[in-house]
């Protein structure tokens, strides 16, 4: 086995970032064989338990609330409606539900008992859960735990540097403490980022620093290509050409060589050759569902027929690590603290997104 390093620096990433294509996907790929099984990938299916109307102003999100984007949100979904979908991903071969509601951080109370009991019930249908939700203290990471958790999903997006190009209403710095306080429970962490932002390639290995020197490190890294979605403030990026992709799938196969690469937002840009390359480079996870939170994403028959075409198999659940059991609301060692935690509030100007708020303003 290849050692994993937590000692990684930039200059390092970027010069395999940079090899030539051919030695990189050999590198990656002899990696990717050593730590898993080539033709195995991980299935996950993305539900949006509540979209829209967020207070942040992530620069590439249409459920950011000052934005204009043709987004319909809504409000938190039952946890019956969270069944009968999390039964219709198991059946169509996803092992893992990632519930995302569109938060700044966990706010203690009744809509966030209701995403527990949400927990609970998937955990039930012996399928992994994941969820994302923002920014959580160390009690609220507890209490997801407690009901069965398997994993949660927080993107350090960017490098620190770019970071401050892209969302100025919290800090890199809560990001990282919000992974430390799932690292407090036996969560999984997921957390990475997106490319096509307008990032230097130093930033995507800036990135790759930042995650790869975690200890643990991230037990899945979704790797998103921007969706530029008309109305925000990243609407006129160029979509990310298939060889971007490529290599950073790669190099992130090589710098965190036990986790599963997902790939994310973006692939309905892809053809089956170009996802075929990321699989051979190393990406053995994707996002299952024609809808990814808001964007859209291949048809699930679409992705089990290029499956059937690469010969490769969706992965069962807990292959990684055991399944948590579950606790029951009334059996919870945690109390609702009802905590007002302090995250940051950086608040810097950033032009782009200053502009597509005022011609939201202007259009409302
Ligand atoms: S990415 Fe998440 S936190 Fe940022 S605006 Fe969108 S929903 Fe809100």
């Amino acid at each position: 086995m290849s050692e994993v390093r937590h000692n990684w620096t930039k200059e390092e990433i970027l010069d395999i970032y940079n090899k030539p294509l051919m030695e990189l996907l050999y590198e990656a790929a002899t990696i990717h064989r050593k730590h898993h099984d080539p033709n195995t990938v991980q299935v996950s299916t993305l539900l949006s338990i509540k979209t829209g109307g967020c207070p942040e102003d992530c620069g590439y999100c249409p459920q950011a609330a000052r934005y204009h984007t043709d987004i319909e949100g809504n409000d938190l979904m039952s946890v019956q409606q969270v069944k009968a979908q999390a039964l219709r991903a198991k059946s169509s071969g996803s092992s893992r539900v990632c519930m995302g509601a569109a938060w700044r951080n966990v706010k203690d109370g009744p809509e966030f008992d209701q995403v527990l009991e949400m927990v609970r019930t998937i955990n039930k249908l012996d399928m992994e859960v994941c969820c994302t939700l923002g920014m959580v203290t160390e009690n609220q990471a507890k209490r997801l735990a407690e009901a069965g958790l398997y994993a949660y999903n927080h993107n350090l997006d960017s490098s620190e540097e770019y970071y401050k190009e892209v969302i100025s209403t919290r800090g890199f710095e809560d990001r990282l403490e919000t992974i430390d306080n799932v690292r407090k429970t036996n969560v999984t962490v997921c957390s990475g980022g997106i490319i096509g932002m307008g990032e230097k390639v130093e930033d995507r290995a800036g990135m790759l620093v930042a995650l790869s020197t975690l200890n643990p490190q991230p037990e899945s890294v979704p790797i998103n290509a921007l969706v530029a979605v008309e109305g925000t403030p990243l609407e006129d990026q160029e979509p990310v050409s298939i060889w971007d992709m490529v290599r950073m799938v790669a190099t992130t196969r090589i710098v965190i060589p036990e986790t599963q690469v997902r790939l994310s937002a973006g692939r309905t840009q892809m053809t089956r050759e170009g996802q075929a390359m990321c699989f051979f480079a190393g990406a053995n996870s994707i996002f299952a569902g024609d809808k990814l939170l808001t964007t859209p994403n291949p048809d699930v028959n679409e992705d089990m027929e290029m499956f059937k075409l690469l010969g490769l198999n969706p992965q069962k659940p807990f292959i990684k690590k055991m399944q948590p059991q579950t606790v029951e609301a009334e059996d919870s060692k945690y109390q609702d603290l009802g905590e007002k935690p302090k995250w940051t509030r950086p608040d810097h100007k950033i032009d782009r997104n200053e502009e597509a708020k005022q011609k939201a303003k202007a259009l409302k």
